[in-house]
């Protein structure tokens, strides 16, 4: 089952095809440095091929009605579902999260499928009052048109899905280009919508070189639509690469989510939310909890708390049983969390657990939290992507926002208070796109995902997902 979703090819026009030239790149799991395979390495003349592709697929794909696309996003889902084990055992082997969290991240995936199958009946327009007693005015929804997409290793399959649903369901078409990382998730898919009965062209994968790929994509004009998930430093260049054909744009990008604990909340929910939103694919989340900030009078607790729950975490390879934090991406991500380890170190925080690389392997480290974390640390100030946990101390609600806020990112945010007055005070307040109150976990499909400051443009997921791949046409009618 896991061989028979493995594809090593490309997909473009309904075919699956090899890069021009025959280049490939060898993709390798982060848990054992064995080798998976090889995909296609391609480049600008492959990907401009992908995108006539989607623009000739385009007419017929958007002339059907929302609900015979509905239809074939409904069977893509359940193929998806049918073959939950073996897409999860594809991700985990190319991505390193555990296999239990893969299998949740498949089911993810496919909600967003089921969701705006739904949702894209209900692209209503409106009839608004006119200005003039001669005059009709009307306003409808339609897809954009081409849609290129460039997505991360960290969700190799709900951040594809999380793209491709609401632009299906708005009746675009596209191109994507998953992470060098992790492609076969996203191949995967395309075989997936292969079976469900998307037409050729509807649906390309292009894997390979990001500079010509993206050149591509940002460059050609019959895109319409650009949609990434990355980090913030290459969303800009994104940005500023649509500028010149005025691309229609929307931007998931890092984060540095604060975790606020006051001194009335439920330390023992509080140390469970912190763990699930710290910890959750090891750390390797936009919206993991890159900085916990706690009021003074319950500190010592929970750090106590903290500390203990963490080692206890069961470090291992994805596929074994029982594991719960897997191998990082790679070393470089290795490299990140001792670089933010020891300048906290070395400024004075305390290392309460972990603190070094595991024994099971080169990109393996041990869940790690320390306290008297100061707030000009690196590690609250940029994204670690990593486990490790650093606790910072506040005085109270106004220093909480304050430390909160301070920073140009605002994607999720969390905080745990048992005061309803609090509940709405600090949630208006913080400076994010996502606010989680008294629970660690927040992404579903039906609920609009998305950061303010330089944390992104945009909202994926829910009815507000849908507006991202559609333009509003207002018809002004004579009578
Ligand atoms: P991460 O830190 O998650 O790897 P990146 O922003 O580097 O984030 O990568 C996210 C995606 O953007 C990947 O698919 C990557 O290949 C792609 N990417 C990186 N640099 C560029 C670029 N200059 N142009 C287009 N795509 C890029």
């Amino acid at each position: 089952m896991f061989s028979l979703w493995l594809k090593h090819q490309c997909f473009i026009d309904g075919e699956w095809c090899d890069a021009d030239d025959g280049a490939t790149a060898d993709i390798v799991d982060p848990g054992n440095g064995e080798r998976i395979g090889s995909v296609p390495q391609m480049g600008t003349a492959e990907c401009q091929r992908a995108i006539g592709a989607a623009q000739t697929a385009l007419p017929a794909w958007r002339a059907r009605t929302a609900d015979e696309r509905a239809r074939i996003m409904r069977s893509f889902y359940e193929h998806m579902m049918a073959n939950q084990e073996a897409l999860a055992t594809i991700l985990s082997r190319e991505q390193g999260k555990p296999f239990l969290e893969a299998k949740g991240e498949i089911a993810y995936a496919a909600s967003f499928l089921e969701w705006f199958a739904e949702e894209g009946k209900r692209a209503y327009g409106e009839v608004v009052p006119g200005h003039a007693a001669d005059r009709r005015i009307v306003t409808l929804r339609q897809g954009v048109g081409v849609v290129a997409a460039i997505t991360p290793w960290n969700f190799p399959s709900a951040m594809v899905t999380r793209k491709l649903a609401p632009a299906l369901a708005a009746g675009c078409t596209m191109v994507l280009k998953p992470a060098p990382a992790t492609p076969y998730s996203a191949l995967a898919l395309a075989a997936l919508g292969e079976q469900a009965g998307l037409p050729p062209g509807v649906f390309n994968v292009v894997t390979g070189d990001a500079l010509a790929i993206g050149g591509e994509m940002t460059r050609n004009p019959l895109v319409r639509k650009l949609t990434f998930t990355g980090s913030t430093e290459v969303g800009r260049l994104l940005l500023r690469a649509c500028a010149d054909t005025v691309k229609k744009v929307s931007m998931e990008l890092g984060g540095n989510a604060p975790f606020l604990v006051f001194d009335d909340a439920d330390i023992d929910a509080a140390v469970e939310g912190a763990v699930v939103s710290k910890f959750r694919n090891c750390g390797q989340t936009c919206v993991c909890t890159n900085r916990f900030y706690v009021q003074d009078t319950v500190y010592d607790e929970f750090v106590a708390k903290l500390a203990q729950r963490v080692s206890t975490l069961p470090v291992g390879y994805g596929m074994d049983e029982g594991t719960m934090i897997g191998p990082l991406i790679d070393i470089a991500a290795v490299h990140k969390v001792e670089a933010h380890l020891e300048d906290a170190l070395a400024g004075g925080a305390a290392l309460l657990t972990g603190g070094k690389r595991s024994i099971r392997g080169e990109n393996y480290f041990e869940p790690t939290v320390v306290a008297n974390v100061k707030p000009d640390m690196k590690l609250a100030r940029e994204e670690t992507f990593g486990p490790l946990a650093g606790v910072i101390r506040f005085r109270d609600e106004a220093d909480a926002i304050a430390l909160a806020n301070d920073t140009e990112f605002g994607l999720a945010s969390y905080f745990y208070t048992r005061d309803i007055g609090r509940v709405w005070r600090v949630a208006e307040a913080l400076e994010a796109g996502i606010v989680g109150i008294n629970t660690g976990l927040i992404s579903t499909e039906v609920a609009p995902f998305g950061g303010v400051k330089q944390s992104g443009l945009g909202r994926e997921g829910s009815r507000h997902g849908l507006d991202d791949y559609m333009e509003i046409k207002y018809l002004c009618l004579g009578v």
